[in-house]
């Protein structure tokens, strides 16, 4: 799929006047669209909805879009779940989906009225203890274990993941909750991450309406929802295709037409999780270029570093470069382009083919609006960058500024021994 970023050189020269690089650009145009052809998709499925992921880009700007265009949230821990209040989520708007649960999580949880869904099956104690009771509505996650692969090809290896149950623990878990009075029950899975195959929701939707028949046969108990979780990716390289968000729905009722609706079960409402596929595309790191050095290779330096985008050091992952104005330019130049973190694997790219560039360039990092500012960390004293929104109507809105020096030393009482002019 061919790249083109969502600004201009002049754009980012105007924005970068009042923002210095580094920063995080987002596109509110290109996350609306996308979630509305993502709700088109699966308008066939009365109660469909999507619980954005909030560890994926967890800005309350980014957030209130989504919620706009009809989303929940999916939360996985204290912080998130408080975002998610303050922007007036509640109830059944918010998933939590959590493993390794601290008690207090579960209880703020719970006190927000959010769909909690279990990781294991010694949860359920754990949720009695702390809860007094157990809520009216709870969803259970399901690891099939062994390998999952479609058509031959292996996506994952459930078998070594930590979440979520076994079909036997599911079973068991399922009778003891409606023993103890639980109402509602929804199923949940997440079997593999960043795929690129329309194929993969609708096999894993295939094995949980699977379960929820065989539940009913065995159990008399009717699932409510079912849960698709997050992973549906998007192509980071231009030679990888784009999921059709269409014909993947597609896919997913045929398998809900020949098995949940014989079964009596027609009237479950999907729920996906998707972080990824919703922001990715639509957020993009963009950094200056500040240095060049010549020795076993050519090396370009700028001003983001692996703090800022961890992706392509901690998995070695691909995310497609343009240099801003020179779009049109041919490729004919061999660079690494390093962060300066004292890590050799501070590279945004390694032996790629860019128009030559010259000090002062602005880079586009595309792909990065998930999983990419989430995953900032403070190394070598780096500091956050600021993330901003690209506005449908072309103005540009600070969403959280960059950190600054004071915010790093406000963990511990040093501030007070730093003069004013020790940070900036
Ligand atoms: C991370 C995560 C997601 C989102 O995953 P993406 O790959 O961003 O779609 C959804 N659900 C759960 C439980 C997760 O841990």
């Amino acid at each position: 799929m061919k790249k083109t970023p969502f600004v201009t050189l002049e754009q980012v020269q105007e924005i970068s006047k009042q923002y210095p690089t580094p920063y995080y650009l987002y596109e509110e145009a290109g996350i609306r669209s996308n979630a509305r052809r993502l709700k088109q998709a699966f308008s066939w499925n009365k109660g469909f909805k999507e619980y954005f992921a909030v560890k994926a880009t967890p800005n309350p700007f980014i957030l209130k879009i989504l919620q706009e265009e009809g989303c929940g949230v999916d939360c996985s821990s204290l912080t998130e779940l408080c975002m998610a209040k303050a922007l007036g989520f509640y109830g059944e708007e918010i998933k939590f989906s959590s493993n390794t649960t601290p008690a207090e999580e579960f209880v703020y949880a719970h006190k927000q009225n959010a769909l909690i869904n279990l990781d294991d099956f010694t949860h359920l104690a754990f949720l009695e203890k702390h809860l007094g009771a157990l809520p009216e509505t709870l969803c259970f996650r399901f690891n099939p274990g062994g390998l999952f692969s479609i058509n031959n090809q292996i996506m994952d290896n459930p078998k070594e993941a930590k979440f979520g149950m076994t079909q036997e623990q599911i079973f068991e878990a399922l009778r003891f909750a409606k023993q103890k009075g639980v109402k509602r029950f929804g199923l949940h899975s997440f079997l593999a991450s960043n795929t690129l195959t329309n194929a993969y929701y609708p096999k894993l939707a295939e094995i949980l309406f699977s379960l929820a028949a065989q539940i009913k046969n065995s159990l008399g108990i009717v699932i409510d929802f079912i849960n698709l979780s997050g992973g549906i990716g998007i192509p980071y390289h231009p030679d990888e295709s784009e999921n059709d968000i269409f014909s993947i729905a597609e896919g997913i009722k045929k398998h809900y037409q020949d098995i949940l609706i014989p079964a009596g079960l027609g009237g479950i409402s999907l729920f996906t999780e998707l972080g990824r596929y919703m922001l990715a595309p639509y957020g993009a790191l963009i950094t200056q270029t500040i240095h060049e050095k010549h020795i076993y290779k050519e090396y370009i330096g700028c001003d983001a570093c692996a703090v800022n985008l961890m992706r392509p050091a901690m998995y070695k992952a691909y995310h497609h470069i343009t240099v801003l104005g020179k779009e049109n330019a041919p490729c004919d130049h061999l660079y690494d382009i390093t962060g300066s973190l004292c890590e050799n694997n501070d590279k945004f790219a390694i032996d790629r083919m860019l128009p030559k560039i010259d000090l002062g360039d602005y880079l586009f990092i595309h792909d990065t609006g998930a999983h990419g500012f989430a995953m900032g960390y403070n190394y070598n004293g780096k500091l956050r960058s600021a993330e901003l929104l690209l506005q449908a109507d072309g103005q540009v809105q600070l969403i959280r500024r960059a950190e600054t020096i004071k915010d790093y030393f406000a963990t511990f009482d040093f501030t007070e021994l730093l003069t004013p002019d020790t940070y900036l």
